[in-house]
Formats: C-alpha cells, sequence, structure tokens
C-alpha cells in the first residue's frame, strides 16, 4: 500500500575528519592502505548485476608507485557494451516503477554504508589508485559522495512535491518520469565522488545507465559499485563497463534508445560526443539529454587592495591540492605590481615546504600526476618555457621525474605575455602561470583576463575594497559558473557550492543540485476534468 507522500529532509553535509596524528580515522586509513596493497584485487565488470569477466586483462598500479600492482580490470569489447545496454533496458521498467522511498533508500543506504563500514576502503582505493593523500581522498570519495547520494535524495523528493495549480473543477498533475531509454555515464579519473554521482543521479530519478568510468578510476569505481550492490540495487540498474571511450560511444549513440549521456571530462571528447549525437539524431527514440561538465583555465585576479597572505595560501591550495588535477585549479594567476614581488616570494618559500611522494606516508602533501600520458604533457609544457624567448621564464618546481612514480614538483611559470600559452591552454597539473600588472590598470586587466581563455569554470578575486568587489563581481559575470571571493577557486561542497560552469566548460547543469536532477525526468502533465463539456459551442459565436 502507498497512501502517503514520502519527504527526504535536508541532510547536513558529511563532516570532514582529520587524520591528525593519533586520531582513530588515521589509525583505520593506514590499516586499509596496507590491506589493499597486501592483495592483488581482480576487477569484473558488473553487467546485470553479474561479475562479468573478459579474456583480455590490464594492470592497475598506483601514479606514485609504478613498481607496485594493485590488480587487475578486464577491458570491455563490443559485445559487453551491448550487454550493458540490453540488460539497462530489460531492468528499465521495473526500476521505474519502484516507488521513491525504496528508490532512495537505496542511495541513502549506501551513503550509509560508505560513511560508516567502506570509508576507509573507499579512501585507501582512492588514494592509492588515483594518488591523493588522506585528506584529499577524504573530501573526495567520503565526504562528497555521501553528500551527492544523500542531498540528491532531498532534492528529488522536493522536485516530486512540485505540482501545477488545479482551478475548481480540474485536476492538474505530473509526474516526474524517467527517460525513455538509457543513460550512458561516462566519467574522469579525477574524483571518485563525480563517478559515483554521474550514474547514481539519473539512476536515483528512476533510469537505468550504463557507467564507463576512466580507466584510471576502475580501482575505486569498483569499490562504489560493490557498495550499490550491498545497498540493494536492483540487477540491471547501473552497468559498469571498461570499453575504450570511442567504442563505447560509436555503440551507445547509434542505439534507438539512447537517452542521455552525463559526462565530466575534457572539452575535446564533449564536443566529439556532441557531434556523434548530432549526427543520429533522426535515429533516436527521443531527443537525448547531452549534460557535460568539461575543461577550466581557472583564474586567481588580485587586486591592489588584497591581503598578500590570503592570496598565498589561495594560490598555494588552490593550485597545487590533488597536483592541480582539480577541473577548478587556479592555473593563471594576475598579480599587481605593488604586491607581486611580496606575493611571489611568500609563495615560492611556501610551495618549497610542500613534500612530494608516496600517499601512504601522510606528511607528504604532492603526490604524483595520473598516468604517463598526462605527465609527458605537463612535462612538455614545463620544458616549453625555455624556447619563450624571454615570454616566460620559471619561477620555482619544474622539476619532472618518472623513474618511480609520475612526480612532477609544483611549478610556477611567470610571464610577460597575458595570452602566453599557459595562460590559457588547461595543462591540468601541478603548474600555475603568473602574469603582473600594472597596479593602476586593474579595471582593464579584468577585459584581458576575461578574453584570455575559452572556458569559464571558476575563478577567485582576491581585494580589501569592497567598491572593487562589487566591480569585479559585476565584470566577470560570465568568466566563471563558480566565483569566489577571497577564497581559492577549488573545494565546492554539495548544497553549498552547486558547481559547474558555462562558455567551453560544460553545459552548467550544477552537479549535485537539483538543477542536474531536472535534466534526467521527463514529466508527463495529466489533466482530468470532473464533468466534461458535452458540446463545442462558445458563447462569442452566438449570433445577436
Ligand atoms: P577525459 O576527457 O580524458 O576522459 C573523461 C572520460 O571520457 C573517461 O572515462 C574517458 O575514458 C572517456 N573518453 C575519452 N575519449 C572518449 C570518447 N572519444 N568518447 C567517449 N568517451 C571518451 O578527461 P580526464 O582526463 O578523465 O579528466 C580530466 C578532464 O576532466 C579535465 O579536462 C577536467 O577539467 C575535466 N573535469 C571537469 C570537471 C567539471 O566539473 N567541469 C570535473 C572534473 C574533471
Amino acid at each position: 500500500m502507498n497512501n502517503a507522500y514520502f519527504d527526504f529532509a535536508e541532510p547536513k553535509n558529511e563532516p570532514v575528519l582529520s587524520y591528525a596524528p593519533g586520531s582513530a580515522e588515521r589509525k583505520a586509513l593506514m590499516a586499509a592502505l596496507a590491506e589493499l596493497k597486501s592483495q592483488k584485487r581482480d576487477i569484473p565488470m558488473y553487467i546485470d548485476g553479474e561479475e562479468v569477466r573478459g579474456d583480455k586483462k590490464a594492470e592497475i598500479r598506483p601514479p606514485h608507485e609504478t613498481g607496485h600492482l594493485l590488480g587487475y580490470y578486464y577491458p570491455s569489447s563490443d559485445e559487453h557494451v551491448h550487454n550493458a545496454i540490453d540488460a539497462a533496458l530489460n531492468a528499465r521498467e521495473s526500476w521505474a516503477a519502484t516507488s521513491w522511498e525504496h528508490r532512495a533508500s537505496i542511495f541513502m543506504k549506501a551513503a550509509e554504508l560508505l560513511a560508516t563500514k567502506y570509508r576507509y576502503r573507499m579512501n585507501a582505493a582512492t588514494m592509492l589508485g588515483q594518488s591523493k593523500n588522506a585528506f584529499q581522498a577524504e573530501i573526495d570519495s567520503a565526504c562528497e559522495l555521501i553528500d551527492f547520494l544523500r542531498f540528491n535524495v532531498h532534492f528529488l523528493s522536493q522536485i516530486y512535491k512540485q505540482q501545477p495549480l488545479s482551478p475548481q473543477g480540474m485536476d492538474n498533475r505530473m509526474e516526474y518520469r524517467p527517460l525513455e531509454g538509457f543513460v550512458l555515464a561516462v566519467t574522469p579519473f579525477n574524483f571518485t565522488a563525480i563517478g559515483g554521482n554521474l550514474p547514481t543521479a539519473p539512476a536515483m530519478c528512476g533510469n537505468v545507465v550504463v557507467w564507463k568510468p576512466a580507466n584510471t578510476q576502475i580501482y575505486s569505481a569498483s569499490v562504489f559499485m560493490e557498495i550499490l550492490i550491498e545497498a540493494g540495487l536492483p540487477n540491471g540498474v547501473i552497468n559498469l563497463i571498461y570499453p575504450s571511450g570511442p567504442v563505447v560511444g560509436e555503440i551507445c549513440y547509434a542505439h534507438p534508445y539512447f537517452a542521455g549521456v552525463h559526462f565530466t571530462g575534457s572539452t575535446g571528447v564533449f564536443q566529439s560526443m556532441w557531434k556523434s549525437i548530432g549526427n543520429n539524431i533522426s535515429r533516436y527514440k527521443s531527443y537525448p539529454r547531452i549534460v557535460g561538465e568539461t575543461g577550466g583555465k581557472d583564474f586567481v585576479f588580485v587586486h591592489p587592495t588584497a591581503s598578500v597572505d590570503a592570496v598565498v595560501a589561495g594560490l598555494a591550495r588552490g593550485a597545487f591540492e590533488y597536483q592541480g588535477q582539480k577541473c577548478s585549479a587556479a592555473s593563471r594567476a594576475y598579480l599587481p605590481a605593488n604586491l607581486a614581488d611580496e606575493i611571489k616570494k611568500k609563495l615560492v618559500a611556501e610551495l618549497a615546504t610542500m613534500k612530494m611522494g608516496i600517499v601512504d606516508d601522510f606528511t607528504n602533501f604532492i603526490n604524483a600526476v595520473i598516468d604517463e600520458k598526462a605527465f609527458n604533457s605537463i612535462e612538455a609544457y614545463i620544458k616549453n618555457v625555455a624556447d619563450s624567448n624571454g615570454a616566460a621564464k620559471i619561477l620555482c618546481g619544474g622539476k619532472c621525474d618518472k623513474s618511480k612514480g609520475y612526480f612532477i614538483e609544483p611549478t610556477v611559470i611567470e610571464t610577460t605575455d597575458p595570452s602566453y600559452v599557459t595562460m590559457c591552454e588547461e595543462i591540468f597539473g601541478p603548474v600555475l602561470t603568473i602574469y603582473n600588472y600594472e597596479t593602476d590598470n586593474w579595471i582593464q586587466e579584468l577585459e584581458v583576463l576575461d578574453n584570455t581563455s575559452p572556458y569559464a569554470l571558476t575563478g577567485a578575486i582576491f581585494a580589501r575594497d569592497r567598491n572593487a568587489i562589487e566591480f569585479m563581481t559585476k565584470a566577470l559575470v560570465n568568466s566563471a559558473g563558480n566565483f569566489y571571493i577571497n577564497d581559492k577557486p577549488t573545494g565546492a561542497v554539495v548544497g553549498q557550492q552547486p558547481f559547474g560552469g558555462a562558455r567551453a566548460s560544460g553545459t552548467n547543469d550544477k552537479a549535485g543540485s537539483v538543477l542536474n536532477l531536472y535534466r534526467w525526468l521527463s514529466p508527463r502533465t495529466i489533466k482530468e476534468t470532473y464533468v466534461s463539456p458535452e458540446n463545442y459551442r462558445y458563447p462569442f459565436h452566438q449570433a445577436d
């Protein structure tokens, strides 16, 4: 019997544990790291609730310790992609018919399992597989993922309550149906939480999903899948597979029941997806929803009245935490001449204190970049500085070493050219470029900043002068989807700073907010008239 309206109250953000020396959580996390390192995990695909293993095996190694083998996964073939789509479509009817309170409870239970029983295993998997330190793993794979699950359940129960007006004589109502087909979730390497959110947000709305994570995030993605299964997710609702990007795309975009893609990753990949979907548009049963959060070239603009220490802390954390591999990471800074020398001196001194190394040593602040491809690409940007004809120089860092893991020192480039390549292109590594401007020119420099890159994801301004803060906030209205005043441009929290950018940075559907969930719903409006008219005539066309 279902005769009540079920509501899920607004949750509180999951508290962030400190992992300070002597704390219980530090001990538990170290034990989880040791346990995972002692195993060679054999990671299957999950299709229709079954563990599936293909013919080929691929190795998983920590980016910071490439001599160590963590385990294996099984790259998916075309057949696995087709099977995953079929499994999703077979599960569709019964999942869409499952009552809201039971659907919601599965995700609330997953959040609870993650907050308790599996917190350390999940964080340890993220640390080892993606080379994050304990704190970066805690805010990602524990807190943010728990928040995504709990807040989305709450937001969806708010949506379901929204109903149209019903004047006397009729009843108008709105049903929030899932989409007619399957959703493809394609997720990036850098956040376990995004990996978990992209398939679960549509699934929560009653959709069925094919989930393809980045190969470099499979290690932690599989732990989350185990949690979803333990939480009671029915077979086929989310199918986790490991094909190459182009293969999954080619098969999914050609399918008549392709209903949408939930993507986070680079701008180039998203644009190629959109083109393929456009080319196939006449094949589909319905217009697919295309949701993508993509790259950034995030700025810090320092006004002549800024606090030097606040800027230095904002740059040190904003540009270098998780080795700059956050879409929101500060990667270009504009410094006024009156403060530039002091900021640079203090920043260089701070960066010299950041220890770099493996994740199991908690005194390391910096770990490795994700893989050899990323290492080579970041190294090339650093090496090219030598060929810049004096337009740029390395202020600190710059050393790259891949002998034991993919280590790149926190690097600051200083340029005299505001359109130097590292001021414009996304590098996705621990590289910050600084441009110094004439103190009196701060208003003109805002225009330079706004026109320098195609992206508009995050950005921060630092100032004490309130009039300047208001002026900059207005002048930079289109340059960032997440705009920070006197704070670093990273670290958005679910429910507090809904996240996403515009221009080339994505469709700005704000993951982890109510706006994102609307994209996975196809409302049906129902009007019932209690006493129906019995002839077609109106008064206006009657003769006088
Ligand atoms: P990526 O674009 O290389 O990969 C993302 C996903 O797309 C992976 O699963 C990958 O296998 C898949 N893929 C690659 N080629 C594909 C193709 N042709 N068709 C379909 N799928 C394909 O990105 P990444 O290196 O994993 O992540 C880093 C990028 O993600 C950066 O550009 C970063 O700015 C962006 N990012 C954005 C946000 C945001 O919220 N805006 C958040 C995190 C990361």
